[in-house]
């Protein structure tokens, strides 16, 4: 799934492409994709492209109505990629045909023949679009915690934060409604950065060890993005790939103390931890873990 720095990169890449152009029209592929019904996808016809950032993990493009238009409040086109979801840039889509089956989720076509096409792979199908007067008209918008790059997330607030969640740090670190913008990947790798295990309680953590976790959640996030912004659209998922340390890399020694890294499995996911660097040794058994991180 695309995290913090990636759907950042995204949305600097597609903001400098689609900035100004004209929308000729929406055209859904995958009904289940698109989550609401009012105002219609028609009506982002003759709009043009006011800008595209990034809200957490979702893709905010901003739309305002033509001079001409009556409506002239703006509309947005909000984009979740969930899992297997990706945006491509298609210079001349005018001719292209859109296929009925596989993994095209909906293209948005420009006046000027160009389009992108927003594809999701694999059978579970999660890409979720919202065409909404608001942008916090999308629940998941709503709910928003700070931005994890929002430089009023200091130390205090990041105390504060942890102080009233309960959870494992890498619950509460995943958790969009504390901080948005990082995922499975990404806690994985702060948390290998600041040297603190993924079960550690996050209330429970003492002034050193906050330091750490805010140090590393910068620095990784922020070297992610400098790395992401450097790559052009398609390479961006194989560049996140690569810059990981711990995250997709069970059985492979740790770049930072040789130890193998360790992997626990849930139902839907699996992440990844260096016991040498992160638990003092300890290897956690999968089925004890799977509780205390339900
Ligand atoms: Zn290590």
């Amino acid at each position: 799934m695309p995290e913090l720095p990636e759907v950042q990169a995204l949305a600097e890449n597609l903001d400098r492409r689609l900035r100004g152009r004209r929308i000729a029209g929406l055209t859904v592929a995958s009904i289940a994709a698109l989550k609401t019904y009012d105002p219609p996808v028609a009506v982002l016809a003759g709009r043009t492209v006011a800008g595209v950032r990034r809200r957490g993990k979702f893709l905010d493009l901003e739309t305002d109505a033509a001079a001409a238009v009556a409506e002239a409040s703006s509309l947005h086109l909000i984009a979740h990629l969930a899992r297997a979801g990706w945006v491509h840039w298609r210079e001349k889509a005018s001719g292209a045909r859109l296929a009925q089956r596989g993994p095209l989720a909906a293209r948005l076509r420009f006046e000027d023949g160009a389009a992108i096409d927003l594809t999701e792979q694999g059978t579970e199908k999660r890409l979720a679009l919202y065409v909404v007067r608001d942008p916090t008209d999308v629940a998941g918008i709503e709910r928003l915690g700070v931005d994890a790059l929002d430089e009023r997330l200091d130390l205090g607030r990041l105390q504060q934060l942890l102080r009233g969640r309960p959870g494992t740090l890498k619950t509460v670190l995943s958790d969009q409604s504390v901080i948005a913008g990082v995922g499975n990947a990404y806690s994985d790798e702060i948390l290998h950065a600041a040297r603190l295990s993924p079960f550690a309680r996050g209330d429970r953590l003492d002034e050193a060890a906050l330091v750490r976790l805010l140090a590393a959640l910068r620095e990784t996030l922020g070297s992610a993005l400098e790395q992401a912004r450097g790559l052009d659209i398609d390479g961006l998922k194989e560049g996140k790939r690569a810059g990981m340390r711990v995250h997709g890399r069970t059985g492979e020694p740790c770049t930072v103390c040789g130890d193998t890294v360790r992997e626990v499995s849930l139902a839907s996911r699996s992440f990844q931890y260096c016991p040498g660097c992160q638990t003092g040794g300890r290897i956690y058994a999968d089925r004890r873990m799977s509780r205390l991180l339900r």
